[in-house]
């Protein structure tokens, strides 16, 4: 097998390091960083560290994996002072609806004037 074929997504690379990117949290589990291109003043990106492609894809066995992601954006909201001004979580499903990075992951966007988002 030629392994210069092997393709390996974004956040998969990020996640063995071979990609740089400013790492908020991490564990054996998941994955916190900053959003490249950020769309409010506070952007980060949740992730689990096993490479599942989307939500449309996720397997019942492992729903928990969202409320790891879930509970963490709350947890790191409140650990960074910005839980009392009020925050969006996003979850882009699939590449109709936005998804470009095939791997699950949660936006948790904070500080932007949110009353101009369509929803
Ligand atoms: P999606 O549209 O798939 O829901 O969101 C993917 C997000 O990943 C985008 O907001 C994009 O800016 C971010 N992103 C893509 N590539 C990289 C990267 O290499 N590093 C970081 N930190 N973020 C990335
Ligand atoms: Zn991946």
């Amino acid at each position: 097998m030629n392994f210069d074929f092997y393709y390996m997504c974004v956040f998969c690379q990020i996640i063995k390091k071979q990609i740089n990117s400013e790492i908020v949290y991490e564990d054996e589990k998941m994955m916190v960083i900053k959003d490249i291109n950020p769309k409010a003043p506070v952007h980060l990106l949740l992730f689990p560290k096993r490479h599942i492609e989307s939500l449309v894809t996720l397997r019942l066995k492992d729903r928990l994996l969202i409320e790891g992601l879930i509970w963490k954006a709350k947890s790191l909201a409140e650990e960074q002072g910005f839980a009392s001004n009020g925050y969006k979580l996003v979850l882009n499903c699939g590449q109709g609806a936005g998804q470009v990075v095939p791997h699950l992951h949660l936006h948790l966007l904070s500080g932007a004037d949110f009353s101009k988002w369509p929803v």
